[in-house]
């Protein structure tokens, strides 16, 4: 049986957090493929064109072969829950083992997703420390095993593992937001992506 990680997000843009996190996750379980999955609709949040952002994911992860860029959400018909695109990414990767991989403040949101129970067992999950609510990564682990009781108190179980990452404060709103000030993303970002959002005047008219 293969092994596959879904990566999710809205990616916008991806940045070097979710570039370490993926290798992270390469390195640790020995899988085929890791699928990088861009949101079409995020919830709650307003993103940029999918077009733009599966673009700069595109840019970002050319260069290993092990990396798949996935527009599985765009095609899929109704909403793109968490678990459909599980469902149809196993239609068409049969005799596969799946991982998710997650970072921590996203996997601490997992028990209220639409039918959260049901996926968590679908996969295994490889969830990302992430400053955010717990600044070591034994707070990490003691974060991860309360949302693990969640579902023991429904009398359901989930398969995690902590990825061997250190703590990265990149995010993707910091990045619009140096981009809005005009501030540099030279180190947040790959070179590729940092040009396509200035070509494409991205995030504000002149992000350096
Ligand atoms: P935003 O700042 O706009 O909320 P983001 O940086 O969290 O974006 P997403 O594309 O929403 O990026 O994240 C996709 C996944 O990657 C989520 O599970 C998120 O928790 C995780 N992730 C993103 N950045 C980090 C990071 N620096 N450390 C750990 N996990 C991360």
């Amino acid at each position: 049986m293969q092994q596959i990680a879904i990566f999710g997000g809205t990616f916008d843009p991806i940045h070097w957090g979710h570039l370490l996190i993926a290798e992270a996750a390469m390195a640790q379980i020995s899988m085929e493929q890791l699928i990088w999955v861009p949101s079409i609709n995020p919830p709650h949040k307003q993103a940029t064109a999918f077009e733009h952002r599966l673009a700069m994911l595109k840019l970002a992860t050319r260069n290993n072969p092990a990396f798949t860029v996935s527009i599985i959400e765009k095609e899929s018909v109704g909403n793109s829950y968490a678990i459909n695109t599980l469902i149809n990414l196993s239609a068409l990767y049969p005799n596969t083992h799946w991982y998710w991989i997650i970072g921590l403040d996203a996997f601490q949101t997992l028990p209220r997703w639409y039918c959260g129970i049901e996926l968590a067992q679908m996969c295994d999950w490889l969830i990302a420390p992430r400053p955010a609510g717990a600044e070591t990564i034994s707070q990490s682990e003691s974060v991860c095993k309360q949302v693990e009781q969640k579902f023991k108190e429904k009398s359901n179980t989930i398969n995690w593992q902590l990825l061997n990452t250190p703590l990265v404060r990149v995010s993707s709103s910091k990045i619009r937001e140096f981009c809005r000030l005009g501030v540099s993303i030279k180190n947040l970002v790959p070179e590729s992506v940092r040009l396509y959002i200035s070509t494409h005047q991205l995030y504000s008219d002149n992000p350096e």
